[in-house]
């Protein structure tokens, strides 16, 4: 093995032994080359997490096809076509025309799109603060879900967050927790919950994480800014 894949091994192994029952592990592949893609998928590894289009569509290509690819990137309309027509899941939705273009799309291609609604985590004085983070509010939830379960090319599967930065992740979880509870009452298949990064995946796991998304700590630092 070369000094890479011995690398990679054993930060997997150490994650896969923490993993609770039923948990996914999805490793978030963006900004990695294929080269270690292709260590990952030696070690039996099938669930990639990209973060954009352009990088997605040609690792998507490049590599084998029983790879479940999972778009947790900001979404741009004119990259859904292609985003669509790979990704296993869509965990970042969080809007309804872009929803409405997926479930068009989707039935296209003779499939259903798989995605979690992704809610906004944080706090509400940083909300005001940095109004460009992802995802709806806790309050628009309802309303947004039921708009969602319409739609016949989309299927929701459950609800996505990233924690707040350098805050506790423990008050948004608990959200996130909740407002699976309510997507569960009008959408019984939608239990996934898929929370926790390299720094959370512990606490997520506490609070009924059963997707984890994990670039750094198995896969090393990615350049800065990206
Ligand atoms: C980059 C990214 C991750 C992985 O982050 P790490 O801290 O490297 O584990 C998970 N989820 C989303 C939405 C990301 O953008």
């Amino acid at each position: 093995m070369s000094a890479r894949q011995i690398e990679i091994k054993s930060a997997l192994d150490d994650v896969r032994a923490e993993l609770k029952p039923g948990v996914e592990l999805v490793v978030v592949t963006k900004n990695f080359p294929i080269s270690d893609l292709e260590i990952l998928y030696s070690l039996g590894e099938r669930q990639y997490g990209e973060n954009r289009e352009n990088e997605l569509s040609p690792k998507a290509e490049t590599l084998p096809k029983d790879i479940n690819w999972h778009f947790q990137g900001t979404i741009q309309s004119n990259k859904l076509r292609a985003i669509v027509s790979v990704a296993s899941y869509i965990h970042s939705l969080d809007e309804l025309r872009h929803a409405s273009k997926i479930s068009e799309l989707a039935l296209e291609m003779g499939k259903k799109q798989s995605c979690f609604i992704q809610v906004n985590l944080d706090p509400e004085e940083l909300v005001k603060q940095e109004s460009n983070r992802s995802g709806i509010r806790a309050e628009e939830f309802k309303a947004f879900s039921e708009s969602l379960l319409k739609l016949a090319g989309v299927e929701i599967v459950g609800v996505m967050g990233v924690a707040p930065l350098n805050e506790d992740p423990r008050p948004g979880f608990e959200t996130l927790r909740n407002l699976s509870q309510e997507l569960l009452k009008v959408a019984p298949n939608a239990g996934f919950i898929s929370s926790g990064m390299s720094g959370d995946y512990r606490i997520a796991m506490e609070y009924g994480a059963t997707h984890i998304r994990l670039g750094s700590s198995i896969l090393g630092p990615r350049r800065v800014g990206e």
